[in-house]
C-alpha cells in the first residue's frame, strides 16, 4: 500500500482500490491534483482526485457504483465503501472561448499531456501505486521553494482561463507562497481578462482567501494587482481600510463571516451597500445575512446607545436603560449575532480607544445575565395569551410576546405562568 502521511487511511486504500482495478484491466491510473500537492506540502488531503486512460464508458464497465458527474468531461464518480472518488479520463481542453473553461475536451492517451493541461506546477504531479511521483513539471521543487508557478506559459494560461488568476492568488494567499516573477508578470498583463469569468467562480476562490491561513496575504496581493476592479462586480480594494483589515489574521478561520464583516466594516459599507456587493458576488442569501447581520446590529447599535462614544460607565440610571436596549437587540438579531459584533470591535478596540474595549466586556456581562433568548423558552404559548386576552390572533400578539420575552431576558419578570399571566393582564389593562 502506498504511505499517504496526510489523508485518512481508509479514504486512501479505498482510492488506491480504484487505481489497482483500473491496472488490472490494463489502463493506466494516478493520482492528481490537490491530494498529491496537499501530501507534499504537508497539509490534510480533503479529497482525492484520480486520473486514468480509461474512457468514462469503460469506467461505468468496471466499478458496481458510478454517478455520470461530468461524463462529457471525461468525470466520473466511482463510490466505495462510503467514499466517493472523481476519476477523469486523460484530456486537454478544446478551444478557450472568451477566456473561460471550453465546454468541450479531448481524451488523450499520455498522463504527461494531462498535467500540461493543468494550472500550476504543484497542482500538475501525478502519484502511481508505487508512491513514485510524475513530476514533469517540476512542482515538487516549487512546492519545497514555495512558488506559485504557472505549467508553461503564464501569459497564454492566463489568457485561456482567466479564473487561473484568482486561482494564483488563493494559492498564494492559502499556503503563503511566492508567486513566481513570470507568472505575477503574466496576470499583471492579462487581468483585464477576469471580466469574462462567471462571478461564482471568484467568489468561490475569494472564498478560500478569506477563510485561508493568511487572508491578508491574498488582499494584498488582489491590491497590488488591482486584479478584482477587472470583475463583473468591480471592487476596489484600496477601499479597505489597511489599520482595520490588519486584524483578520487575529480571528480563526471558523469565524469567516466575522472576517468577512471585517473586511466591509473597513471599507464603511453600510447595510445596503454590504447587501448589494454580496448580491453581486453571489453570496448565498445564508451566507450574506450572517455578514450583514453584524452590521446591521452594528447600525442599530449606534443610533440606539451611542455606545462607541457614550463615556458614562458608571452612571446607573443610564446603564440600566443601555442594558435593556442591548438585550433587547440581542433578541432581534440572535446571540450569535450579537457575540460576533461584541468580537469585532474587541478586535478593533485598540484603534478605537480604551473606551470601546470596557463597552464590549459589559456587553458580555450583559449577556451572561440574560434569562431567555427565544420565545419558545417562555412559559407560556401564543393560544394561552389569546385566550387570556380574548382577542384573534394579530400584530399584538407577537409585540405581547415579545415584551414578556424581554421583561424575562432583562429579569423585570421571572419565567413562569403565573407572572407572565399578571403582566399581560397588567399591559391588557393599560392599554383598556
Ligand atoms: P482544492 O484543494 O481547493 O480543491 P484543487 O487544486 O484540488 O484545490 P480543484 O478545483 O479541486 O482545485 O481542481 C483539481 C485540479 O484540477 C487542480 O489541482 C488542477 O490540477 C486542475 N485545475 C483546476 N482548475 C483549473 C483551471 N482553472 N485550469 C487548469 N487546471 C485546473
Ligand atoms: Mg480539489
Amino acid at each position: 500500500m502506498v504511505k499517504w502521511s496526510y489523508a485518512d487511511p481508509k479514504m486512501a486504500e479505498q482510492s488506491e482500490r480504484v487505481l489497482q482495478m483500473l491496472l488490472h484491466h490494463g489502463y493506466e491510473a494516478y493520482w492528481v491534483g490537490g491530494c498529491v500537492r496537499d501530501e507534499l506540502i504537508g497539509r490534510p488531503v480533503h479529497d482525492m482526485d484520480l486520473t486514468t486512460s480509461a474512457l468514462p464508458e469503460q469506467m461505468v464497465e468496471l466499478f458496481e457504483h458510478t454517478v455520470p458527474t461530468g461524463i462529457s468531461h471525461g468525470t466520473i464518480t466511482v463510490l466505495l465503501h462510503g467514499y466517493a472518488f472523481e476519476v477523469t479520463t486523460f484530456r486537454i481542453d478544446g478551444t478557450y472561448e472568451n477566456h473561460r473553461r471550453p465546454e468541450e475536451v479531448t481524451f488523450v492517451k499520455s498522463v504527461v499531456e494531462d498535467l500540461r493541461r493543468r494550472d500550476f506546477t504543484m497542482n500538475a504531479i501525478a502519484r502511481d501505486t508505487r508512491g513514485r511521483y510524475l513530476d514533469p513539471f517540476a512542482g515538487q521543487q516549487d512546492v519545497e521553494r514555495g512558488i506559485i508557478r504557472c505549467v508553461g506559459d503564464p501569459e497564454e494560461r492566463f489568457e485561456e482561463d482567466a479564473l487561473r488568476m484568482v486561482r494564483c492568488i488563493r494559492f498564494a494567499s492559502v499556503f503563503d507562497y511566492r508567486v513566481m516573477h513570470n507568472t505575477w508578470k503574466g496576470l499583471l498583463n492579462k487581468r483585464d481578462k477576469l471580466s469574462f469569468v462567471a462571478m461564482e467562480r471568484i467568489r468561490v476562490e475569494l472564498e478560500k482567501v478569506i477563510a485561508g491561513a493568511h487572508p491578508l496575504k491574498g488582499l494584498e496581493l488582489l491590491g497590488r494587482s488591482k486584479l478584482l476592479t477587472y470583475a463583473k462586480a468591480a471592487v476596489d480594494c484600496s477601499r479597505f481600510n489597511r489599520m482595520l483589515v490588519r486584524h483578520m489574521d487575529r480571528i480563526p478561520s471558523v469565524e469567516v463571516h466575522l472576517r468577512w464583516t471585517l473586511l466591509l466594516y473597513s471599507g464603511h459599507f453600510s447595510v445596503a451597500e454590504a447587501e448589494q456587493c454580496l448580491r453581486n458576488w453571489t453570496f448565498t442569501k445564508q451566507d450574506k445575512e450572517q455578514i450583514c447581520d453584524i452590521l446591521k446590529l452594528d447600525e442599530e447599535i449606534k443610533e440606539l446607545i451611542n455606545i462607541l462614544e457614550a463615556n458614562d460607565i458608571g452612571n446607573p440610571d443610564l446603564m440600566k436603560k443601555q442594558r435593556v436596549q442591548w438585550m433587547s437587540l440581542v433578541l432581534k438579531f440572535g446571540i450569535v449575532t450579537a457575540k460576533r459584533w461584541i468580537e469585532l470591535h474587541t478586535l478593533i478596540s485598540q484603534d478605537e480607544g480604551h473606551e470601546v474595549n470596557e463597552w464590549m466586556k459589559l456587553c458580555s456581562r450583559w449577556n451572561t445575565e440574560m434569562n431567555a433568548f427565544h420565545l419558545k423558552e417562555l412559559d407560556i404559548t401564543g393560544r394561552e395569551v389569546m385566550a387570556l386576552s380574548g382577542r384573534a390572533a394579530g400584530p399584538w400578539l407577537g409585540q405581547m410576546l415579545n415584551h414578556l420575552l424581554l421583561q424575562v431576558a432583562v429579569g423585570v419578570i421571572s419565567n413562569h405562568k403565573e407572572s407572565l399571566i399578571r403582566e399581560v393582564e397588567r399591559v391588557d389593562n393599560n392599554h383598556g
